[in-house]
């Protein structure tokens, strides 16, 4: 599996995370992200939760993981380049999540808070729905089961 992302400096804790995010298609909580990396090694001691948070929050500094308010979960980023602004279509069946950004999207949410005197810090938008995986599965209603 190639990594294409350009990752800033990180600890081999941060790397881990972040390789087990990229590999999740769900958002993972740090208590899930705890148990999968506990898991990995039984020689190595669990991962204290501060240091999880702590590194958690240093892949978000660093745009390469999201943070989705309504779960309380963690994305790895999809999309580089982006500065503020991540959206995410979240799906409600099988929990898959996409993120796409929009540069317009962006600009559109970055004026909206400059009119009003908002120094806007995160923005995260959350689609929640069907992903066509589970709308074919939904519409085949029960042909193939799994
Ligand atoms: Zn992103
Ligand atoms: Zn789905």
């Amino acid at each position: 599996m190639s990594s294409p992302l350009p990752a800033p400096r990180l600890n081999a804790v941060q790397t881990r995370i972040l390789n087990l995010l990229v590999a999740a298609q769900k958002p993972l909580s740090a208590y899930e992200v705890i148990d999968a990396l506990s898991g990995e090694k039984h020689s190595e001691k669990p991962l204290a939760p501060p240091t999880v948070y702590r590194a958690l929050q240093k892949l978000m500094d660093g745009g390469l993981a999201h943070r989705l308010e309504s779960q309380n979960a963690y994305v790895a980023c999809r999309a580089q380049g982006h500065a503020l602004c991540a959206g995410f279509m979240i799906c409600r069946a099988c929990g898959v999540t996409r993120e796409f950004s929009g540069a317009a999207l962006e600009s559109f949410l970055g004026q909206a808070a400059r009119k009003n005197g908002f120094a806007a810090e995160a923005v995260s938008i959350e689609i929640r729905g069907l992903c066509s995986a589970c709308q074919q599965s939904e519409s085949r209603c029960g042909e193939r089961p799994g």
